[in-house]
């Protein structure tokens, strides 16, 4: 292994180029100087952030007062603005969570009053109102959210790294960070590019690593089953319906969710093609293996049954899947996004973010916003 000399010191270091690590670099570049992105792959965004629904979610969902809540409603409408103003890719598309038979309406209607305290705009629909907007599915009433849209994962991060950019910022691809020493008043980052390996100083660093932001936080030295940091992993898959179908729905249509994550959806894509997912599947060994299985076939076409009853298994292809960073095991209730500026454990200028799962898409600008809060 070749040491090299060491790399220039720098004021910022964010590691990981994902949406949330570039929404914080377009932030933070606007007013600090020498601010460099760390991303260990060949382009920015090719990990979780590309791998999503692209929903901009309303915020029905969160419990009320948390994090999630907070910054997907100022998330959404932040990125709906930015999507005006910038010509990033985005419909308004709107969404139905639709209940399959009267068991389902309790549910329903409880969702929609968590909804009603997070400030959010819906309605509830009887089923013909329903079937006025989606003559195919499955349903005996709705929930209706105008706010729901979509967005190109893409284009958002373009317009990000375009603005970190302008402001004057790096991003350093191929990157791996291997370790982090807190010295006296700095942090020594140890890179691996490649072959070669090298050191710098930075005054600030923020852990935006995605699925490795638990190992990152470890570098550093704290211990993350004792802070409640250790992320694990849930596989979303996603399977595609047969393009003669592919007009069966044209909103986001979801069932009323039965265990954990919103339940198979109905969700169109860029290219106009339906798709369904994304399920949970907790991944035991954290091995990322992003092949969707053929055997989840059947389980999938009975989910969508749910929602559209005509559809027979061979209507619907093994797809895409991403992998979400949770902080909870299977089964345990969900946890908020973690976002610590690590004061307390005398790492000033470090902050953690981890269990940044749904909605973390929609709530990037407004992750970055509380970041440069808690430096501030
Ligand atoms: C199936 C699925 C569906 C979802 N649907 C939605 C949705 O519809 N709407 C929504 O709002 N949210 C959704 N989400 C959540 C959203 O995708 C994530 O919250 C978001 O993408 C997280 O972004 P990130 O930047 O934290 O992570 P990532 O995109 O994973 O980025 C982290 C980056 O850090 C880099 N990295 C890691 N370790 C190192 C290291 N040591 N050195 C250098 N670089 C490193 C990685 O290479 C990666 O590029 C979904 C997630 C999944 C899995």
């Amino acid at each position: 292994m070749k040491i090299s000399k060491k790399m220039s010191d720098v004021g910022t270091a964010i590691i990981g180029g994902g949406v949330v690590g570039l929404a914080v670099a377009a932030k933070l570049s606007a007013s600090r100087q020498s601010v460099v992105v760390l991303e260990k792959n060949d382009h920015y965004g090719m990990e979780t952030s590309s791998r999503n629904s692209e929903v901009i979610h309303a915020g029905i969902y969160y419990t009320p007062g948390s994090l999630k809540a907070k910054l997907c409603v100022e998330g959404r409408d932040e990125i709906y603005s930015l999507c005006r103003k910038h010509d990033i890719p985005y419909k308004e598309i709107t969404k139905l969570i639709t209940a399959a038979d009267a068991s389902e309406l309790g549910k329903l209607e409880s969702i929609y009053n968590n909804g009603l305290k997070n400030g959010i705009p819906l309605e509830i629909i009887d089923r013909r109102a329903t079937l006025k907007l989606e003559p195919n599915i499955r349903t005996v009433g709705s929930i209706y959210s105008p706010l729901t849209g979509i967005v190109s994962a893409h284009g958002l991060m373009d317009y990000f790294y375009r603005t970190f950019l302008e402001h004057g910022g790096t991003l350093q691809l191929r990157c791996e960070v291997i370790a982090i020493e807190k010295l006296s008043s700095v942090y020594q980052i140890t890179v691996r590019e490649g072959s070669e390996e090298s050191t710098f100083t930075s005054d600030v660093v923020i852990n935006a690593a995605g699925l490795f932001a638990d190992k990152i936080a470890a570098l550093v030295g704290i211990d993350v089953d004792k802070a409640g940091y250790r992320q694990f992993f849930a596989k979303g898959s996603y399977f595609s319906m047969i393009p003669s179908k592919a007009k069966l729905v044209s909103r986001l249509v979801y069932p009323v969710p039965k265990d954990e994550g919103l339940g198979v959806h109905a969700l169109i894509d860029w290219g106009g093609r339906l798709k369904f997912g994304p399920d949970v599947e907790y991944l035991e060994d954290g091995t990322f293996d992003y092949s969707v299985a053929e055997e989840k076939r059947s389980a999938f076409a009975e989910s969508i049954r749910r929602i559209l009853p005509g559809i027979v298994n061979g209507d619907i292809t093994p797809d895409m899947s991403g992998i979400r960073a949770k902080l909870q095991r299977k089964g345990e209730p969900p946890r908020d996004f973690l976002i610590v500026h690590e004061k307390e454990r005398g790492l000033e200028g470090l902050v953690n973010l981890l269990g940044i799962d749904s909605p973390g898409l929609t709530s990037s600008p407004a992750i970055a916003r509380h970041v440069e809060n808690l430096l501030s």
